[in-house]
């Protein structure tokens, strides 16, 4: 027993999620553990100069998260690699005439969001890990197995043979979490039908820092904008498609799929003139029943997963990083446990209805825009038309979407 260490936190998973929780409770006095089985990426960014050299995995991160990106201390990291602010928003229907447009000024803001590669978002958030000396970094290093204590608080076991305890356990560990499982916290879920194909695109026209997304019947395609060097212009595209579709799209040549894509895109930005490798993601909306217990907590992916069409899961998913948070640093002040239920409980009230509404409402768009009936097609474009002339209602749904 003498051997095995103990921390105040354990954050298992140094995602954006799990490396943002531990920045964010870093300074406080508490002792933090974070585990990530992947070994680090630690070569530099290439330079934007080519389709390859980006991430393929984007986040489009909302004002809010860029608040509280900048309250840890890791956006100025974001900021000198690279991101693209986009200001527009252009949405329109594929089967008729219904196009709604937002732009930042309609709500006095400099802009509606930012474009970061995930590959981005993380190294600016490791780089803060390691600086900081409150912070155990475990890696590589794969959690086997955990155990809720007698004593309240949590024992783990690494694959390096190490056991540690915490009060508080915290599953940052994804879609696919395993101390969700092996607690058998109870979840919700049930497929989208769709997967998504993620990747880099040349175009032959500036993306003109617009994030564009055309609602075709078989789901929706996104061309959301990336910084680009030497005149050139590049964006990451996402596109949701029927399962049946995926196989398919994914074993065209290059240039038939840059084809296949420009034509779903409808020749918006001129040529496709080259595509990155493309990666297949299957959609699944899953939710928690629960998001905590005695000394444990789950957070963004562990808890939720929504469909990409809003870019809205890892703004979720930092809401929840900054809830809790701030709910184990107040309690730490008044002495109560980090793993305190009741503590705990705040946390998932305060998150679980935002969450649960902004699923609901990913999955009534989807339904609505998957409709080719005429009548609800006429409805459909009637709607966004309306909502795009009625100044009040479109601000708020602007601010909805900006997380504000
Ligand atoms: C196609 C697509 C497009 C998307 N676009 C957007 C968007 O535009 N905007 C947006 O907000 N969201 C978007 N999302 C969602 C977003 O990517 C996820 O919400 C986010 O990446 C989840 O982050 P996370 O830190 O919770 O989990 P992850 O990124 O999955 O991180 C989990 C970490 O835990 C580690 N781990 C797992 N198990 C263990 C273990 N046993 N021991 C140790 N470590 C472990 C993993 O190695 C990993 O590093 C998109 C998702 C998809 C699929």
């Amino acid at each position: 027993m003498n051997n095995v260490r103990q921390f105040d936190v354990v954050i298992v998973g140094s995602g954006i999620a799990g490396s943002a929780l531990a920045s964010a409770l870093s300074g406080s006095g508490l002792s933090i553990a974070l585990i990530e089985a992947q070994p680090l990426n630690k070569a530099p960014l290439p330079c934007a100069v080519d389709i390859n050299h980006f991430d393929a995995r984007v986040s489009a991160l909302t004002p809010r998260s860029q608040l509280f990106l900048q309250k840890i201390d890791a956006w100025q990291g974001i900021v000198s690699n690279r991101l693209c602010p986009y200001s527009h928003m252009t949405v329109w229907d594929a089967e008729g005439t219904g196009v709604i447009d937002f732009d930042c000024a309609e709500v006095g803001a400099p802009v509606l969001g930012h474009i970061v590669e995930n590959r981005v978002i993380v190294a600016s958030l490791l780089q803060r890990v390691q600086s900081a000396t409150d912070i155990t970094l475990l890696n590589p290093v794969k959690l086997e197995s955990c155990d809720i204590l007698a004593s309240g608080g949590a024992s783990l076991v690494l694959d390096s043979g190490e056991t540690i305890h915490s009060d508080l356990l915290v599953a940052a560990d994804g879609a696919m979490s395993r101390i969700r499982t092996l607690f058998g916290f109870e979840t919700r879920e049930w497929d989208y039908g769709h997967s998504a194909i993620v990747a880099t695109v040349e175009l032959e026209q500036s993306h003109q820092n617009t994030a564009w997304q055309r609602f075709l019947p078989t789901g929706p395609l996104a061309f959301l904008p990336l910084s680009g060097e030497g005149g050139r212009h590049y964006c990451s595209i996402v596109w949701s498609v029927s399962d049946s579709l995926l196989e398919g799209l994914l074993a065209l040549e290059p240039e038939d799929f840059c084809a296949e894509l420009e034509r779903a895109f409808e020749h918006r930005l001129g040529k496709v003139l080259a595509c990155s490798a493309r990666f297949g993601f299957p959609l699944r909306q899953r939710h928690a029943v629960d998001y905590v217990r005695p000394g444990v907590a789950l957070v963004a992916d562990a808890a939720h997963t929504i469909h990409p069409l809003a870019g809205q899961g890892i703004n979720l998913g930092l809401a929840d990083v900054a809830v809790l948070a701030q709910e184990v640093l107040s309690g730490y002040e008044r002495g109560a446990s980090p793993g305190q239920l009741q503590l705990l409980k705040r946390y998932q009230r305060k998150r679980k209805s935002e969450n649960l509404t902004m699923m609901a409402a990913m999955d009534g768009f989807k339904a609505l825009f998957e409709q080719s009936a005429l009548p609800v097609r006429l409805l459909r474009n009637a709607g966004m038309r309306t909502v795009g002339q009625l100044g009040p209602l479109k601000a708020r749904l602007m601010h909805r979407a900006m997380g504000l």
